[in-house]
């Protein structure tokens, strides 16, 4: 770790940020298969728990810096993909009454690692304590309510091996949405959802057989 601070962390079950209407709930193409494969979804039931989060406006290189995932084209413009959400904002696996993920198994990144975010602190460094960064998300900070002072400190072997495989995960992510979106902009491919979903499920079928 790049400095000597301690992380604390115990989930309270508050369900601030399964329920937050500020928040995308970002997935990868990962993400998206292993949900898929959890609630064994056909293609039109996967599309229907995404949606495509549309920017306002046309994100700045400043923007795209700041940007943990990629964003994608699509026929309204660039947008983020995410998990559906409620009419109220929650997420649309929020079990309000019990206070529960319905896909806890197969959640996305996204939420296991919250509240923590990592980057690449150090990328000649041969220990993983030194190679990946950890901290609170802003979210976090901002309504988190079990990373205060009574909640037990983490074991950080754990939580940086998960940062590992997400960062992992969200370089795999790029290369793919990246040929996604320089198709679409070369006019090769439509840029619909369902072409979008067929074009990775076509990877996972490949990852199979390989
Ligand atoms: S997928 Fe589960 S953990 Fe993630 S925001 Fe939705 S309800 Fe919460
Ligand atoms: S905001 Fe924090 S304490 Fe509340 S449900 Fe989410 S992870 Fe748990």
């Amino acid at each position: 770790m790049s400095e000597e601070k301690e992380f604390r962390f115990e989930c309270k079950r508050c369900g601030n940020c399964c329920s937050d209407k500020n928040t995308i709930v970002n997935v990868t193409y990962n993400d998206i298969l292993r949900i898929k494969d959890a609630l064994e979804l056909n293609l039109d039931e996967t599309n229907h728990i995404l949606s495509f989060y549309i920017f306002d406006k046309e994100p700045t290189e400043e923007d795209k810096k700041k940007m943990v995932i990629s964003p994608v084209e699509t026929e309204r413009g660039k947008a983020f993909v995410g998990l559906r959400k409620n009419p109220d904002g929650s997420c649309y696996f929020y079990d309000k009454e019990n206070k529960r993920c319905r896909i806890y198994n197969a959640r996305p990144n996204f939420c296991r690692t919250f509240p923590f975010s990592f980057s690449i602190s150090d990328k000649t460094a041969k220990k993983l304590e030194n190679l990946i960064e950890i901290k609170y998300t802003e979210k976090a900070e901002e309504y988190c309510q079990g990373i205060d002072n009574d909640s037990p400190l983490i074991n950080e072997e754990k939580w940086l091996k998960l940062g590992k495989e997400t960062l992992e995960d969200l370089n795999k992510n790029y290369y793919v949405m990246q040929k996604w979106n320089k198709s679409v902009q070369n006019k090769e491919i439509e840029p619909n959802a369902k072409i979008f979903l067929r074009i990775i499920l076509n990877i996972e079928e490949e990852e199979k057989d390989n």
